[in-house]
This record gives C-alpha cells, structure tokens and sequence, in this order.
C-alpha cells in the first residue's frame, strides 16, 4: 500500500516560557518530517485567552527560529490551511460543533458542576466508574426545556461509542482503551468557547495529519481524539483517516519526578542565555527517548535527520542530565564550529553592554589570537568572559580565593625573579615567556606549575585559565610587568601589614 505523505504537526499553546520538554517534542516531529521528507505543520493552540499571551506567541516563535526550525506551513510562512492560529478559526470550530450536535455525535448537557460533582462522589463511594455518567445523553424535550426554564445554559460534550478504542501506539504498541475509562467529554464550554479536546483534533483533520508525535502525557486524550475523528470522517470534515499516534517518553528530572515547567533546568531561555549552542541542546534533547546508535551520543542535526526512527524511540521514561547536556554541547563548540564560527558566536558576549569591561575596552585581534585556545575549553558560550576579561579589564578580577592559594610563602620571591627575567625578555613570544617563568622558578628551586600560579594570578586575578603564555604574549609586555609589579606591592604591604 502507497501510504500518504508524512505530515505533522508540532502545537503548542502559546503559555510562559518554552521549555524543554516542548522543544523535545518539536525536535522529533521535525526529524521525523524531515526524513521522511513530509511536511511539518506548525499550529498555534492559542484558544484559551485566559493563559495565552502575545509575548508568549513571540517568545515561541523566536525561539523556533533560534533553535534552526524552518516548517513548511504555519505563522510567517502560511501555508493551504491558514490560519495556523486557533484563536483565528472559531468560525470553524463553531461549524463542526453544530454538524455534530446535529449528526448525534454530541449533545447538550446541562448538568451543573455542583451536580457533576456529588455523583462523582456518590459513584467513587459505590466502587463504580467516576467519570461522567451519560446523566444528558438521551433527554426528553420537557426535560430540556425545564432546564432552559431554570436558566441552565449548557456545554456541549462528546458521545463516546460504547465500544473499546483499540490502536497502535508508534511508540508503545498496540493500546486498548475500554468505554468505562473514557467517559463523554466537554467540547465547547458553556459561554460557547471551543476546548482544545474539539480543536486539536478538527485541525488535525482538516490539516490532513498523518503522524500525531506528541508527549506521554497526552496518551489518555488520544482514545477520545480517535473517536472524535472518526466521528468527523462521518461528518465530512477532514480526510476521514485517523492519524497514527506516537507518545513519546516522559522526561525525569530531580528526584525521578517528571520534569515540570517550574524546573529551572527545564526553560529554554535559560540555555540561550547560558550560550548553548542550539545544535549541542538539539543533540542532547534527541537522547530523551532516542539514539543514533548504541555507541554515539554526539551526533549532528543530519545525522539525526538521516537516521531518524520511531521504531527506535524508547517508550521508557528518560532523565534529564544537565552534566550530559553541557559535555554534549562543549562537545559541539569543539569539533563542530570552526574558530571564526566559534568567534561569531562568542561576540555577543564580548560585545554585550552588561559585559565585565567597558565596552571600548573588546578588542577583536586579541580575542582572536586566543580563541582558538578558549575554544577546547568553554562548555557555554557565557564561560568565555571569565577566560578572558584579564585582557579587556583595565585591572584583573579580584578573586580574594585565587590570591591566597596562589601567594603563598614564597611567591614573592619567585614572582620577584619572574619579573626580572621577564624584563629582560626580547621577542615577547610564548615559548621565551614560558623560558623565563621556567628559569625564575628554578632559581627557587621550584617546577614550572609552582612558578606560574602566583604569576597567573598577577596577570589574570584566577589559579585557573587559558594556557598562561599564550595569555602573557596576548596581553603585551607592558601591562604583564605592570600587573606583575601591582602584584609585589600587594604582596609587600600585606608584608608590612604582618
Ligand atoms: N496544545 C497542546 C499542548 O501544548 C498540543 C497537544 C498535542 O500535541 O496534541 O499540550
Ligand atoms: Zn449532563
């Protein structure tokens, strides 16, 4: 059998911050697209005002962008079934509504929350199925009309079949759902506001959905979206063909509790922030329920694309690593930028007004000479300021820890002799430098690691950098004496000073 061309959907509700888990979910159905050279459709599920913002729908469609998504059809890019926003369709959505009231498949239900919940109550305590007792399914015309006496104004809510929903997860394996599980449900609310329950299925439909890739906590919707849509085939609306459903893993986070959208780990902004690079983040975020192979956790977006399977998706709950995530995307500052790539990529931090230093103070040459050495070393991008602001600061950080382990008795005496080599020093190069440092602690009978902490801590105010020679040839011969010299009169007052 020829099946149909892929087409999926990635269709958030435009609420908060994006987070992680979000992204997880766009990363597979774009994969997924994309190998099977499909269509991926990008919805926004903005139909419940009260939670829904505009800056959300920015901050979302922002991020798509940071992250390298492109979509075939959606917002910015239009696509046969615009509106992609649901807050644009109620039209739609209204019309469906109506044919179903009308074909049968959904009724009016007037039940009040407060009637709702004491049979709830009354069935829980009887040991029988809590959910929605079928109380408005067949009612008399009297009836009705006495409820519309009293004021009611009603919901309207899917009849469910009285049959058992059987399918086949993607992910999980064939399912079966019996009718007592899944209770009819509220579609449009009483005010005549459509719910995502009707919405997301009736775009599904109409948008021709093939693949439906979406989180496990989804899973207990799909049964009643099944129903609903073939409810729809009936009806006319949509192709008819219910879509294959796909539930991908949970993500686990502190504490094996599911990762929650108040997780600080779990806001997309927070890596952006931090300098992820999105294709290091992409990497990692695959790992939640998949792999390349057995043996490979780094891989590149092609490589995914390439070899993208659902049959490979793991249906097992997956934990996030922060520490996994950091080595990955250090991993992909490494070996998959060049050093111009690297360097564009740090500017922003470099050049940010919130920088360490004054903003005159950046310089590109000198950033450039040690680039490459900073580039094996950042797991972020933000980890670059602290490499190398000892260049761009007028005076090296005062980090008070750093001083007292690095000036320790005897480092002034070595620090002394460094200075005076260093003076003598002709061709300001690394290795003559490093000559000098080396002969300085010799004469204090010490090794070179010795001999270079205090002098690293004169130059840079930290134990820990970039490799201290290259830093030395970078930052010039006159502001290494200079600080080297701040540094002894430190060193003598605290003397002085007892
Ligand atoms: N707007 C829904 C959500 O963000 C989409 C769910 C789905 O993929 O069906 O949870
Ligand atoms: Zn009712």
């Amino acid at each position: 059998m020829a099946s149909a061309p892929v087409r999926v959907r990635f269709c958030p509700s435009p609420t908060g911050n994006p987070h992680v888990g979000l992204v997880r979910t766009a990363l597979f159905n774009w994969a997924f697209a994309k190998h099977h050279q499909g269509t991926l459709v990008f919805r926004i599920e903005d139909t419940d005002a009260a939670r829904d913002s505009e800056e959300s729908y920015n901050q979302l469609l922002d991020s798509m962008r940071w992250l390298g998504f492109d979509w075939d059809e959606g917002p910015e890019v239009g696509g046969p079934h615009a509106p992609y926003r649901q807050s644009q369709r109620m039209d739609i959505y209204r019309d469906v509504a109506r044919k179903l009231l009308d074909a049968g498949h959904a009724y009016h239900c007037y039940c009040s929350q407060e009637e709702l919940d004491t049979r709830r109550e009354a069935a829980r305590a009887a040991g029988r199925p809590s959910g929605y007792d079928g109380h408005c399914r067949e009612l008399s015309d009297a009836q009705v009309e006495e409820y519309k006496a009293q004021g009611r104004t009603p919901i309207v809510r899917f009849r469910m079949p009285d049959e058992a929903i059987t399918f086949t997860d993607l992910v999980r394996g064939e399912l079966t759902f019996t009718p007592e599980n899944v209770p009819d449900y509220g579609i449009v609310r009483a005010n005549g506001a459509p719910l995502y329950t009707l919405v997301n299925p009736v775009d599904d439909a109409l948008m021709e959905i093939t693949h439906v890739l979406r989180g496990e906590d989804l899973l207990s919707s799909t049964p009643r979206q099944i129903a609903l849509y073939r409810a729809l085939g009936e009806i006319g609306v949509g192709t008819g063909r219910v879509p294959a459903f796909g539930h991908l893993p949970y993500v686990l986070g502190e504490g094996n509790k599911k990762l929650s959208k108040r997780d600080q780990e779990s806001s997309l902004n927070l890596y952006r922030e931090r300098g992820f690079l999105p294709s290091g983040l992409l990497n990692y975020l695959a790992l939640l329920g998949w792999s390349l192979a057995e043996d490979r956790d780094v891989f590149t977006l092609d490589e995914m694309v390439a070899a993208f399977d659902l049959a490979a998706v793991n249906a097992n709950p997956a934990r996030f690593d922060l520490k996994k995530c950091e080595a990955i995307n250090a991993t992909h500052i490494r070996e998959h930028l060049s050093t111009e790539e690297f360097i564009a990529a740090c500017e922003p931090w470099l050049r940010a007004p919130h920088a360490p230093w004054k903003p005159e103070n950046y310089d590109p040459a000198a950033f450039a000479a040690l680039a490459p050495l900073a580039q094996t070393r950042v797991t972020v991008l933000s980890d670059i300021t602290a490499n190398v602001d000892f260049l761009f600061l007028d005076e090296p950080v005062e980090d008070e820890k750093s001083w007292q382990k690095a000036m320790k008795p005897g480092a002034e005496e070595v620090l002394r002799t460094a200075r005076e080599r260093l003076a003598a020093v002709g061709e300001w190069t690394a290795e003559v430098l490093k000559e000098a440092v080396q002969s300085a602690g010799e004469a204090h009978g010490l090794k070179l690691g010795k001999a270079q902490a205090p002098v690293r801590v004169a130059l840079t105010g930290r134990t820990v950098g970039l490799p201290l020679f290259e830093s030395m040839e970078t930052l010039g011969r006159e502001r290494t004496l200079r600080r080297v010299d701040a540094a002894l009169a430190r060193l003598e007052r605290e003397r002085a000073a007892g």
